[in-house]
């Protein structure tokens, strides 16, 4: 009898294998690091093959760790670092060139000149996106022509586009499935996420054959079944989604208003706007949640370039910490920041202020301003920049968010959870299992493959550790947020001469 389902999370710097039961618990891990290649200044790749080595290395290894086998495994699912490129031969199954990561910015000019061009509202009208080269599509359109021959190739539908999903399952199913799901297919700005469909107009602007893309099915679907060969069992591949599309749904953040927030190396706020896709102006991504049925959701996306890795900066680049973790005994030896305002904008600001040139401050420092000051009131960026995203999307949506999921590293963090509650006025909610990107994509296969019968069977496992409460009122949160809004004003435009 199957029990477990197997999440496979290949990530920006890992791969990792997680077996859950049917209780959403993870009861084997295995996680491989590979290599960042950088081939020139902003450029970021990877090698496939190893991507697609340490994946399968790692779900065997999560499986033998336990005494399981391949028989007990009801499922896979799969949840991937997003819109990084893979172009690779239909026939042979080799790339024909190493993965463009979401990271690399080879592409900027190319992104910069559609904006310049006049492209970026039917590009958001149509995408959710912004034109940016942190999606897929100008970067296909750079393989196709810096890779000799690539062109023709393509032309002559000899080539295949994916996704990272989509390469893991054309390697599972030994090249039979060239699928893909909605949310993975949101973030190569050539989808259209209100028709559902590739868009003859976006192809067309990016010279990109259409023969090269994927199917796109639901995230909570059978894409096809492994290959014997390679495991020696036929496995349903029954889940797909893109990882912050998977965090949402592993936080069973399934209505509309609920956000989630991982507090990672950045921040990655998503907010369920249900069967709407609200369009902003104002900087924040639509994006699709997730397919399930015949029935699509969308969610609205905002990110904080600058999230721990402010508190890796205190670690690293002041050296006033030895570990991350430290940052709360350190913030929690005073009772405020004593008026210190730290502003992490490292490497500029983005939503609402979209500012490259804004650069980091610290003010409010006076004769009694100590490193614990400093500590808690870069923490507590943290939490202003949280509280300037769900502001956003509060006033696009109209939508009432009743709590904030949290997970990703820093959400250990209880001072920074605290303050977070004070700031929103609202419960933050830190689930029991953090690890809601495998879980959401396990799930979204359990759907698939009869584990679960509906979301409401999904939500009864969850479990939440700790909730945040606050017993400030609206008066704290206007003046606080008024003074933080004052320092970020600050620091924009620093860097321009
Ligand atoms: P990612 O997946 O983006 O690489 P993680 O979710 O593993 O990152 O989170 C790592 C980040 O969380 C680091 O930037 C680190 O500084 C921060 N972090 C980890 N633990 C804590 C903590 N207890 N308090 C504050 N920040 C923390």
């Amino acid at each position: 009898m199957a029990k477990y389902i197997l999440a496979l999370d290949q990530g920006t710097t890992s791969s990792r294998a997680i077996l859950f039961d049917k209780a959403g618990t993870s009861i084997s891990t295995a996680q491989k690091e590979f290599a960042q290649i950088f081939p020139a200044e902003g450029w970021v790749e990877h090698d496939p093959m190893t991507i697609w080595s340490t994946q399968i290395s790692v779900a065997t290894e999560a499986i033998l760790k336990i005494g399981a086998s391949w028989d007990e495994i009801a499922g896979i699912g799969i949840t991937n670092q997003r819109e990084t490129t893979i172009v690779w031969d239909r026939k042979t199954g080799v790339p024909i060139y190493n993965a463009i990561v979401w990271q690399c910015r080879r592409t900027a000019e190319a992104a910069q000149r559609l904006e310049k061009d006049g492209y970026s509202e039917m590009i958001r009208k149509k995408t959710g996106l912004l034109p940016d080269p942190y999606f897929s599509a100008t970067k296909i359109q750079w393989i196709l022509e810096n890779v000799e021959g690539a062109r023709a190739r393509a032309e002559a539908g000899e080539l295949c586009f994916g996704t990272v999903d989509t390469w893991l399952l054309w390697n599972l199913t030994a090249g039979k499935v060239h699928a893909t799901d909605y949310s993975n297919a949101s973030r190569t700005m050539l989808f259209n996420i209100h028709t559902l469909s590739w868009d003859e107009e976006l192809l067309r602007l990016f010279h990109i054959p259409r023969s090269m893309l994927p199917k796109v099915h639901p995230s909570s679907h059978v894409f096809g079944y492994t290959d014997p060969k390679l495991l020696g069992a036929s496995l349903p591949i029954g889940g797909i989604a893109g990882d912050q599309q998977a965090a949402l749904f592993g936080q069973c953040c399934f209505e509309t208003g609920d956000v989630k927030n991982t507090y990672g190396t950045g921040g990655f706020l998503l907010m369920n706007t249900g069967e709407t896709p609200y369009i902003c102006e104002n900087g924040l991504l639509t994006t699709i949640a997730w397919g399930i049925g015949d029935k699509v959701e969308y969610a609205l996306e905002g990110s904080v370039f600058t999230c721990g890795s402010a508190i890796q900066w205190l670690r690293d680049g002041l050296k006033i910490l030895d570990s991350a973790q430290d940052s709360e005994y350190y913030a929690s030896k005073v009772s405020d920041t004593g008026g210190v305002y730290v502003v992490p904008a490292l490497t500029g600001l983005g939503a609402p202020h979209w500012d490259p040139y804004a650069r980091g401050l610290i003010i409010g420092i006076n004769r009694g301003t100590t490193k614990n000051h400093i500590i808690r009131a870069t923490l507590e960026s943290l939490a202003y920049q949280t509280a300037d995203v769900v502001a956003m999307m509060k006033e696009a949506t109209k939508l009432t968010v009743p709590s904030l999921k949290v997970d990703g590293g820093a959400c250990k963090n209880n001072l920074l959870l605290s303050f977070q509650a004070d700031l929103l006025g609202i419960p933050i909610e830190r689930p029991a299992s953090v690890e809601s990107t495998a879980l959401g994509a396990a799930y979204l296969c359990g759907l698939a493959v009869g584990i679960y019968a509906s979301k409401e069977e999904i939500r009864a496992n969850r479990s939440v550790e700790r909730v945040f409460k606050t017993d400030k009122d609206d008066a704290f949160r206007k003046e606080r947020m008024a003074k933080w809004r004052k320092a970020v004003e600050r620091s924009l435009g620093w860097a321009v001469d």
